[in-house]
């Protein structure tokens, strides 16, 4: 089922009036409201981008891999930020929630990339640290 971006910008629109630090060109377009323009190649973008990133999460699967982690970008905004660096289980096993669909919102580009054992050590981390400071998805406007 693909993605009506029409729909979910007007939602996000909305949403982001109230969320801290909207991403490009949400936050133009809160305060000027939307060029059809800008509008139509942030539709164009997301699609390319959900494509790119379903493809990679279907290599994981197909793989075999589990765990992904949430890679914030910088300029990300108050909905997705909650997510930074939190674990996610591709399975839903292990304790840990299944990853959101990225984009969350429309205009982030943050990634899911696989979790290595080697992280885990490198960083001191543990399954349990994983599931202790899990962040299930919540697809609601509530910042933090
Ligand atoms: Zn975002």
């Amino acid at each position: 089922m693909p993605r009506d971006w029409d729909a979910e910008i007007d939602r996000w629109t909305e949403r982001f009036r109230s969320i801290p630090d909207p991403p490009e060109p949400f936050a133009v377009a809160v305060r000027e409201g939307w060029a059809p323009a800008a509008r139509a190649e942030l539709a164009a973008e997301a699609g390319d981008y959900v494509r790119t990133h379903d493809g990679f999460m279907a290599q994981l699967r197909s793989a075999g891999w589990d765990l992904v982690r949430f890679d914030a970008r910088p300029a990300g905004c108050g909905h997705c930020g909650r997510y930074a660096g939190k674990a996610f289980s591709l399975t839903g096993e292990r304790g840990l929630p299944e990853p959101p669909p990225l984009p969350m919102c429309p205009a982030c580009r943050h990634t899911l990339n696989p979790l290595t054992p080697y992280f885990m050590q490198s960083m001191g981390l543990s399954m349990d640290d994983l599931t202790d400071e899990a962040v299930p998805y919540r697809d609601d406007p509530e910042p933090g």
